[in-house]
This record gives structure tokens, C-alpha cells and sequence, in this order.
């Protein structure tokens, strides 16, 4: 049997992308999860890889702008390498603004674009140039937004992995680097016989419509709701934020309610079909950071959790570091990623 040079467990969109960038790179790669590829948090339907506002800059947002800009070769060279289709665009992304207040915000925000995200903008146009969403007025474009298709992705990775020869199983044995990337779970073994909670889950709801002809607009953000086009004519709106819930998986009255909002704000979704409901657990650590680095309870192994909103956006970033870190040993990790900050 050949030597296995990295063993990932947890097969979700860190995982996943983690064992891409190391087989990628030429390593020898075994993935380990009881479940099965996507069956946490990464296996819905939203998908938008969306920035954090142009101001107040810090590490976290710097490496999400770098992840968010990475993205676009990471999912294409998946796709090149599968032959699967990731969902991968980028569209933009449209937020219509309120009033004269948020006009002004938005325009100082889009003077932070200029200095902050080299080669993208935010701008303010007419809300006419996106008229298939039936918005009236002003609208911030930033054109640095994409969309993926989690599910897709997620087979796009898992393709890609078998092609380059590496094992995804339910169960094996670790060999070589060991890498934990599992999730909720994982934050939630981190907090057991801690005094602080080390991070927990929090769940989500979302919906995908049946809306033929939207699939080249960019995304929507309008009053909290993402309104994501995917390349196949579906539409996926997302999501509830829920810090506490029985069902992780189950859809409730809190989606019917979303639901109905949408369609009253979005014309194009008013009278379309609901083809899916889905619900995950999202993965938020304390720090409401990524944590990427040594495991804290495992000496000589590694950590990538606290995807939190931004899993999908972060992926490619996560990838690159950590592969950085698990073939080389060479540590590139942002000071505000450390598994400390959640001790
Ligand atoms: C409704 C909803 C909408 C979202 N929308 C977006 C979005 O638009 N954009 C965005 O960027 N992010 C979004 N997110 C967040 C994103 O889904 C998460 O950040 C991301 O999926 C986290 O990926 P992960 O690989 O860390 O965890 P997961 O996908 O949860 O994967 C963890 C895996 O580990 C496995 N596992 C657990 N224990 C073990 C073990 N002991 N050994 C081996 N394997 C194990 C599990 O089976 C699971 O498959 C959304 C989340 C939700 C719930």
C-alpha cells in the first residue's frame, strides 16, 4: 500500500479543499469521514463567497479578500482537474440602499474599495442596469463577489481527490500529518472539560427556488437575505442564524417565514417554486475566526474549524496555508487564526 503523506478527517469544504491543495502539490492523501463527503454544514445549496465591507481592515478580512480573490483558479483548477463543475462565478453582488444615509455610508465605502481591494470595486449604480431583479433606485455593485454551488463543489472536490489518486473513506487509519477539519463537532470535542467554551454550532435554514433566467445576475443581499443565482436555473435564499435548536437538519416555520419575505421583496421569486429546504450547523469558534494551526489536544497534529459564515469564501485561503504548513512546515497563518485565541 502506498505511504500516505496527509490524513484529513472531516470531508466538508475545509476538508476537502485541504486534501485538494496537498494531492494538488503531489502528496499522498487519505480523507477520513464517518459520514460520508458533505454531510455537514458544507453540503446546502447558498454558496455565496461574499466580502466583509471595505473598511475598518484587519487580518481576517485581508485574508478573506486574498481567499476571495484565490477562489476563482482554486475552483477552476478543481474543475479542470474533475470535470465537474463547482458552480464557480463571479457575478457580483447587488445591495439596494435604504436612504440618503446609507447613500453616504456606501459611498465612503466605496472610496475604502479603492485603497482595500486592489483590482475590485464597489460602486453605486442605477438599480435599472439589474432590471430582471425588479429593484427601483440606488444599488451598491461590488465586483468581487462570486457564487458557488456547495453541493457541486463539494462533488467537484471529491472527483478531482480520486483522479489524483487519493482515498476519501468512511474509516481508516491516520498515517502522515493528521489534520482535523470536522466541523461542529470538532469545536464542540475542543470544549468538553473547559471552563470557556472553545465554540459551538449555529444553524441555519435555507431555500432553493426554480427561477429560469437569473443565472447571470449577480447576487442579491436585501435586508439580511443572500438571493444567490447557481448556473443550473436554481436560486437558493438563505439563511436563519439560530444559536439554539433541537433538530440540527430540520426545516421549521422559521423557513416558511423567510420564504414569504423573499417573495415580497424579490418580484422575480414571488410566484417560483420551492424545489428544496435545507438545514446545517454552521461551525463558529469563539474567536468567530477561523482556527487554523496545531491542534491544541493533539501534540503534532493540526486543526482547520470556525468556518462560521464565510466557510465557502475562506476556502481556498485555508487551503493554501495549511498545505503551506502540513507538506513544509512553513506557517503563514494569520496571528488571529491561533487555536489560542479560543483557550
Ligand atoms: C444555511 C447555511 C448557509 C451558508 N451559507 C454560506 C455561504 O453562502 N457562504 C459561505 O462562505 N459559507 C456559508 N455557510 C457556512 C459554511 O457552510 C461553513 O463555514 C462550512 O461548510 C464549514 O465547513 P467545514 O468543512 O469546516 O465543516 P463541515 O462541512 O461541517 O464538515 C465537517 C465534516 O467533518 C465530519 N466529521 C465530524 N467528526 C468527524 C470525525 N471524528 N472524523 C472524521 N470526520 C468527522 C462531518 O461528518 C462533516 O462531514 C453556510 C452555512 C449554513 C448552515
Amino acid at each position: 500500500m502506498a505511504r500516505i503523506d496527509v490524513t484529513v478527517r472531516g470531508a466538508g469544504i475545509f476538508g476537502l479543499s485541504i486534501a485538494w491543495e496537498c494531492a494538488r502539490r503531489g502528496a499522498a492523501v487519505r480523507v477520513i469521514d464517518p459520514e460520508g463527503p458533505g454531510a455537514g454544514s458544507s453540503g446546502g445549496i447558498v454558496g455565496a463567497l461574499a466580502p466583509h465591507v471595505p473598511e475598518q481592515w484587519n487580518g481576517k478580512k485581508a485574508f478573506q479578500f486574498e481567499s476571495l480573490v484565490a477562489a476563482e483558479t482554486f475552483f477552476r483548477g478543481v474543475e479542470a482537474a474533475s470535470g465537474v463543475s463547482t458552480g464557480y462565478g463571479r457575478k457580483g453582488r447587488v445591495q439596494p440602499i435604504a436612504g440618503p444615509e446609507a447613500l453616504k455610508l456606501a459611498e465612503a465605502r466605496g472610496e475604502g474599495a479603492k485603497a482595500l481591494w486592489q483590482g475590485y470595486s464597489w460602486r453605486i449604480e442605477a438599480a435599472e442596469r439589474f432590471a430582471s431583479w425588479g429593484l427601483s433606485g440606488s444599488v451598491i455593485f461590488d465586483d468581487l463577489t462570486a457564487r458557488m454551488h456547495p453541493r457541486h463543489c463539494g462533488a467537484a472536490l471529491v472527483a478531482a481527490l480520486q483522479g489524483a489518486g487519493a482515498e476519501i473513506v468512511r474509516d481508516g487509519a491516520e498515517e502522515g500529518r493528521v489534520c482535523h477539519a470536522t466541523g461542529v463537532a470538532g469545536l464542540q470535542a475542543l470544549s468538553e472539560g473547559r471552563a470557556r467554551s472553545f465554540g459551538s454550532g449555529v444553524k441555519g435554514q435555507s431555500a432553493l427556488f426554480r427561477v429560469e433566467g437569473l443565472a447571470e445576475l449577480p447576487q442579491l443581499f436585501i435586508e439580511t437575505l443572500h438571493v444567490i443565482p447557481h448556473a443550473d436555473g436554481t436560486v437558493a435564499v438563505g439563511s436563519t442564524s439560530e444559536n439554539s435548536y433541537d433538530d440540527p437538519r430540520s426545516t421549521d416555520a422559521q423557513l416558511e417565514a423567510m420564504i414569504e419575505k423573499v417573495r415580497a421583496l424579490v418580484p422575480p421569486l414571488a410566484e417560483a417554486p420551492v424545489i428544496d429546504r435545507w438545514a446545517g450547523v454552521r461551525p463558529r469558534a469563539r474567536s468567530r475566526a477561523p482556527v487554523l494551526g496545531a491542534h491544541p489536544d493533539r501534540p503534532g497534529e493540526f486543526i482547520a474549524n470556525g468556518g462560521f459564515k464565510i466557510g465557502f469564501g475562506m476556502a481556498a485561503g485555508v487551503a493554501r496555508v495549511m498545505a503551506d504548513l502540513l507538506l513544509d512546515g512553513v506557517d503563514t497563518i494569520p496571528p488571529e487564526f491561533r487555536p489560542e485565541t479560543c483557550l
